[in-house]
């Protein structure tokens, strides 16, 4: 066993206590917040930075309605979720009524990759199914199953039988709904002939964790026809995308204007605390309920359902999602008239207020990622090149905070500059 001499620093600390690279933190030297305000993060030297990365926060940070709905919640009462409780059913209300008429059912987990797990066990159920379909370089959670259902984690060779990739929209191809559905049929096949006929098909509606993309309404709706006729669920993973992030509509899939057969959501549902959902049609869920039971200690506790019901009040009240759109529309701009100027970055993409902007290659976007932590301002990097920076910050972001992200970066770019 390690020895922790008296004086070690909380990283030192961590690392012997928790491990080193196995759950790595962001940055170079990481950072130590200890208070959060609105788009603002405080560390614990007293450096303030601009939060340009966090959706869990999506009503910004110590949120005074969240914090005094759940504080007045535990100091009630906070326990399982094998209670009737109005709080709990409230938020199922709320959030049912945020998607299509057919999307009636809301099963509550605690975290993203539960709610992927679930909806994967109502799927089975419906469709009889082993196999999976999923896009290149798609995230999906961290248990065993949704590890092999995450491609871009995938280590050199890991290649499971259940699972086929399918071509993503940015890749080149035609994506005309035909041309999808066939591809999708295609792949399904390839995977039936390895015994596991698929049950369902997983995509983000953003493809965020690929780099932030748009897929033309036809695409999605061949990812729908080509699961459909192999006899597969489509299931919306609105896990990061979704909650208002890209506009009032709430949900990423409504802009393609089809309906999945199931969604997910999580992250920001909470402000934190942990809670996550599968929206389903009711059948969907009446056919798992001839043979399984579902219960989970945590899922949607009254202390949660009061943060998740905050967070849709805030949301509300503040027309955050309205604003969402303004702001990610000045986002984009800002963004492309600095990438036009600088032969570091390329393409940039925006869905809502979450972009995505290319930057030359891997070692400069790890660069420049760090030297904006040194202007100020916390992003992000993804893609499956891990070359693309991603801003994805809390809602509350105004053209202000734009402005201020966007002069960071510039500055970022000095620095990184050979020389620089
Ligand atoms: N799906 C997507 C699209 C995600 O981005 C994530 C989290 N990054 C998950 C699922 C898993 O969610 P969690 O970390 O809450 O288990």
């Amino acid at each position: 066993t390690r020895v922790v001499e008296a004086g070690d620093d909380v990283a030192t600390r961590r690392a012997t206590a928790m491990g080193g690279t196995v759950a790595p933190l962001f940055y170079d030297q990481p950072l130590q917040i200890v208070s959060g305000e609105g788009a603002w993060l405080t560390a614990a030297d007293g450096r303030r930075y601009l939060d340009a990365y966090n959706n869990v926060a999506v009503v910004g940070h110590a949120d005074p309605t969240v914090a005094l709905r759940v504080g007045r919640q535990l100091g009630r009462l906070n326990t399982h979720s094998r209670y009737l409780h109005p709080e709990v059913v409230e938020l199922a209300e709320r959030i049912a009524a945020t998607m299509p008429d057919e999307l009636d059912t809301v099963l509550f987990t605690t975290s993203g990759t539960e709610a992927n797990e679930l909806a994967w066990r109502l799927a089975t159920e419906w469709t009889g199914g082993t196999g999976a379909l999923i896009v290149e370089h798609g995230y999906h959670g961290t248990t065993r199953w949704m590890a092999d259902l995450s491609s871009n984690e995938w280590p050199p060779g890991h290649r499971p039988d259940a699972v086929g990739t399918f071509r993503a929209p940015y890749a080149d191809g035609d994506l005309s709904a035909d041309a999808t559905a066939a591809m999708v049929r295609a792949v399904a096949q390839d995977v039936a002939a390895r015994g596991h006929r698929p049950a369902l098909l997983l995509a983000d509606s953003g493809f965020t964790s690929e780099g932030v993309h748009d897929a033309p309404p036809s695409y999605v709706r061949g990812l729908r026809d080509g699961a459909h006729a192999e006899g597969a669920l489509w299931l919306a993973d609105e896990v990061q995308i979704g909650y208002g992030r890209t506009g009032p509509a709430m949900w990423r899939f409504a802009t393609s204007g089809v309906v999945p057969d199931l969604v997910t959501l999580g992250k920001p549902m909470g402000a934190g605390y942990p809670i996550g959902a599968v929206v389903t049609r009711r059948e969907v869920v009446d056919r798992f309920a001839e043979r399984w039971e579902y219960f989970s200690t945590f899922a949607a506790t009254p202390a949660a359902a009061a943060a998740g019901n905050a967070v849709l009040d805030v949301l509300e009240d503040r027309r955050l999602p309205e604003k969402a759109l303004d702001t990610g529309a000045h986002l984009e701009a800002a963004l492309t008239d600095l990438a036009a100027g600088s032969d570091l970055l390329g393409d940039v993409r925006a869905l809502g207020l979450v972009a995505g902007v290319d930057v030359v290659d891997r070692p400069t976007a790890r660069r420049l990622l760090q030297a904006l932590v040194g202007r100020g301002a916390l992003a992000g990097l993804t893609g499956p090149g891990g070359n693309v920076l991603k801003v994805r910050p809390p809602l509350v972001w105004g053209r202000a905070h734009v402005d201020h992200f966007v002069d960071a970066l510039a500055r970022a770019l000095e620095d990184v500059r050979p020389g620089g």
